[in-house]
């Protein structure tokens, strides 16, 4: 797939890039040419509802680099809004593309975000499923704001090219914006709750649920405490189609 700049969509005053994986594979290749801090973010429906009352992540999401989509409530929203994404993505399998892209390019990869020990556990495992892959660094994700400089100075001298920073939105999004001018590697990627995957600690739905596009259906069953942050997303989906009506006059 050839890549455009205008291929854009607009949901609800977030942008988001037209991508599938290989374009967005293709975009981080000439990133890592380029030189400079590039950073991804992977907006899904509940971002998108958060930004709505959050100029500051609202700003976040849309200067980023790539704006990955993930999961199947931006899928939907962009049918009502009638520039349909090429399909479902999801920003977790996006990052597994970068792992691999890394370790065949020697790139190494700074893992911040999670409990304490989970960011080990997942470089651990990392190690074992990308062979070849450097891990510069991990810290945990439950710092303080005055720690904040002292980790970014962590992650510049461990000398990474790749940070994966996962500790949810708004938070990751916020840290990545704030610190973009003094962060020395080449991408930053803000990938939520993966890390606590790749650890193992949480499971990601079957293929054939993901395929269905029905991931958000396992985590409900599987952490149903998550159900009221999930009840937005079918207010998401309404709020777009009320604002797909109220454009067309
Ligand atoms: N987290 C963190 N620091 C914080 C808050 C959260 O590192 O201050 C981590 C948390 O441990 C979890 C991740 O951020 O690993 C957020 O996970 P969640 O499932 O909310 O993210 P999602 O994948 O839904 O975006």
């Amino acid at each position: 797939m050839s890549w455009s700049k205008e291929d854009k969509i607009n949901i609800m005053g977030i942008i988001l890039d037209r991508l599938d994986y290989n374009g967005a594979l293709e975009r981080i290749a000439n990133f890592l040419e380029s030189g400079g801090l590039k950073v991804i973010v992977t907006p899904n429906a509940e971002i998108i509802m958060a930004a709505q009352t959050n100029e500051k992540l609202r700003r976040a999401v849309n200067s980023a680099d790539i704006r990955f989509p993930d999961g199947i409530g931006v899928v939907l929203a962009s049918r009502i809004i009638g520039k349909p994404l090429y399909g479902r993505t999801a920003g977790y399998d996006l990052m597994e593309r970068i792992l691999d892209m890394a370790a065949q390019r020697n790139l190494s990869v700074f893992l911040l975000g999670g409990r304490p020990k989970v960011a080990e556990e997942a470089a651990t495992n990392i190690k074992l499923k990308f062979p070849g892959i450097a891990i510069a660094g991990t810290h945990h994700g439950y710092f303080d704001d005055n720690e904040e400089k002292a980790i970014v100075e962590k992650i510049n001298s461990s000398g990474a090219d790749i940070l994966l920073v996962a500790m949810g939105a708004p938070r990751q999004e916020l840290f990545m914006m704030t610190n973009r001018s003094s962060l020395q590697c080449t991408l930053a990627m803000g990938v939520g709750g993966s890390l606590d995957v790749l650890a193992g600690r949480v499971r990601r739905a079957p293929v054939f649920m993901q395929k269905a596009g029905l991931e958000w259906l396992y985590r409900l069953a599987t952490q149903p405490a998550r159900i009221k942050r999930m009840s937005v997303l079918p207010l998401f989906l309404i709020e777009v189609v009320l604002y797909k009506l109220k454009q067309r006059g």
